[in-house]
């Protein structure tokens, strides 16, 4: 099979979660694209959400007027791990939603119980759609949006390593201010009441620190592959 995906298989959903910085995207779309899956970052659907709430002037220190506007904005997502894409309101913001700007807002959007609803049906549908099976990236998904996924991942890494890999893909990103960043946003991400960053108790936790992005896409399909055996 050219693709990975024998016709006859059945759709197999894999959940992998984890801190930023632990190699889920990369992972996640590797693994999605070897397997003939899809593949959904949900990370980007929140921060679309918050890129729409700071664009529209939305107080984002107030709950209540960012659950007013929860279900305004039309988020799309585009599942193909070649070519990921999202737009909302019909304009790409592939972009846009990975400045400085979106990423210090997300934490406090993503809180929000009517954002968390809206976002997670959204979820829920294309995971449904999918016709191969898909891989679903985030931090909550194998607690709270797809509990019964076939196989669940909680990829971790120390700080350090997390904060490196961040700064590398930032452009003169400062290493101590990274880290600090990160540390703050994984902080609210894991205390926040409605479905935090959490390991669900039957996810398979694999520590990325000291192995390579290889390393972590050979480990998790040959995990997906184990699974789709029966064993
Ligand atoms: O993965 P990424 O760093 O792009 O995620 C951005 C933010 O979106 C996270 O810091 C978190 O606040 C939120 N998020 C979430 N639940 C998910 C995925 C992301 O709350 N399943």
């Amino acid at each position: 099979m050219e693709n990975g995906a024998a016709p006859t298989a059945k759709p197999v959903i894999v959940a992998i979660d984890g801190p930023s910085g632990t190699g889920k995207s990369s992972t996640s779309k590797a693994v999605a694209a070897q397997l003939g899956l899809s593949y959904l970052d949900t990370g980007a659907q929140y921060r679309a959400i918050t890129w729409w709430m700071v664009t529209n002037g939305i107080d984002l220190d107030d709950p209540t007027a960012v659950a007013a506007v929860a279900g305004k904005p039309e988020i799309v997502s585009g599942t193909d791990p070649a070519a990921p894409s999202i737009t909302v309101d019909g304009v790409d913001v592939a972009g846009p939603i990975r400045t400085q700007e979106v990423t210090s807002k997300v934490s406090a959007v993503s809180a929000v119980p009517e954002v968390r609803t809206r976002i997670t049906e959204l979820q829920r549908s294309l995971a449904a759609g999918a016709e191969h099976g898909i891989v679903v990236e985030g931090r909550d998904i194998g607690t709270t949006v797809l509990p019964d996924a076939d196989l669940k991942i909680f990829l971790t890494a120390s700080p350090e390593a997390r904060a490196a890999r961040r700064s590398g893909e930032l452009k003169n990103a400062d290493l101590h201010a990274t880290r600090e960043a990160l540390i703050k946003r994984d902080a609210a991400d894991s205390s926040r009441k409605t479905s935090p960053l959490a390991k669900a108790d039957d996810a398979v936790e694999v520590d990325t620190t000291e192995l390579t992005l290889a390393q972590v896409i050979e480990c998790v399909v040959a995990l997906v592959e184990e699974k789709r055996a029966g064993k």
